[in-house]
Order: C-alpha cells, then sequence, then structure tokens
C-alpha cells in the first residue's frame, strides 16, 4: 500500500473529479498511461509508478505473483505535474 508520512500527509487532496474515466477504468498491459501516478494491480495488490503517455509495463516485467492471471492497473494516487494539469 502506498504510504505517506505524517509531514507530507498536506500534499495529497482528495480528487474533486472522481467520476473522471481515469478514477473509473482499469488498464491492461500494453494501454496507455491516462494520468501520471501511482496505480495498483487489482489481483495482487502490486503498485507501480507510470507517467501519462506511456504504456503500463508488459506482464513478464512484472514482479508480483499473479502472472498467470490477466493484469488491470487502477490508479490510486495521481500526481499533479506543472504544465498537463493532472
Ligand atoms: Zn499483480
Amino acid at each position: 500500500m502506498a504510504q505517506v508520512a505524517i509531514d507530507t500527509k498536506k500534499y495529497l487532496s482528495l480528487t474533486d473529479k472522481p467520476s473522471e474515466d481515469h478514477w473509473q477504468k482499469v488498464y491492461g498491459i500494453g494501454s496507455k498511461v491516462p494520468a501520471s501516478g501511482i496505480y495498483r494491480c487489482t489481483t495482487c495488490g502490486d503498485e507501480i509508478t507510470s507517467n501519462k503517455g506511456d504504456q503500463f509495463p508488459p506482464q513478464n516485467k512484472t514482479q508480483h505473483p499473479c502472472q498467470d492471471e490477466k493484469i488491470y492497473w487502477e490508479l490510486i494516487v495521481m500526481t499533479q505535474t506543472k504544465g498537463s494539469g493532472r
């Protein structure tokens, strides 16, 4: 599970747009990362950081124990990058 320190918790905020696609959808291997941030594997809970516009990593490069099942990533923390707004 992603962590923050008591002193860095203030840098996180609840989104005011939780219905946006990148919060609602899950993304398969090789699909395009919709927003920069921390993503969680819906099967094993492994977490990765990915940048908007990149591809999610291939299944054979993930070290998590659910290799036999189809892997989907869900956004758990979106980073705020200057310029892109997300
Ligand atoms: Zn996994």
